[in-house]
């Protein structure tokens, strides 16, 4: 890991921009709520630059390339850490599923299309930032994932 103090913000808009030009986000509006005076969060840039694909790709292939996309940063001073919210309006998780989602291995996708392991990498990356994530989803409603982070190295 290499860890610098990063502008998470400009990391995501990155991502989005390398993403909406691609086929299956023609018909996905992407929303962002980007905290103005977000502080720099000391990262590896490249493996978070996995994390928000990781997570953008799957909410994008779970619309079918229809639907809207919504990420969110805040910080969160009395807990010293940010937060990046990514939610989707795709059919959400079943509640039997989502426990299961950040196993290696656990796809629920046909043979040859997921590996499964993108979550799992995800959540191997973020723990090793001192972080968390974690996912909420409604059936009807879509799914959310919530990354956090924290802004001091000491827990990292
Ligand atoms: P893969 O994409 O190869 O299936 P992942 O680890 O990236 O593996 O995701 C695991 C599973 O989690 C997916 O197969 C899917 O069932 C579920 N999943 C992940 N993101 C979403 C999402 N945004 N909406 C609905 N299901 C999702
Ligand atoms: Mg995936």
């Amino acid at each position: 890991y290499n860890i610098r103090p990063n502008d998470i913000n400009k990391a995501i808009s990155r991502t989005l921009f390398l993403l909406e030009n691609q086929a299956i986000f023609q018909n996905i509006e992407i929303r962002k709520n980007l905290a103005p005076c977000l502080p720099p969060v000391p990262t590896d840039i490249q493996q978070m630059n996995h994390v928000f694909m990781n997570i953008i790709l799957n909410a994008a292939e779970a619309m079918e390339g229809q639907g809207i996309l919504t990420v969110t940063t805040v910080e969160i001073p009395e807990k010293n850490r940010i937060s990046i919210e990514i939610s989707d309006t795709a059919p959400g998780i079943p509640e039997d599923i989502l426990p299961h989602i950040f196993e290696p291995f656990f796809t629920t996708k046909e043979e040859g299309k997921g590996t499964g392991l993108g979550l799992s990498l995800v959540y191997s990356i973020v723990e090793n930032h001192g972080g968390n994530i974690t996912a909420k989803s409604d059936v009807s409603q879509g799914t959310t994932f919530i990354i956090e982070l924290p802004l001091s190295n000491s827990e990292t």
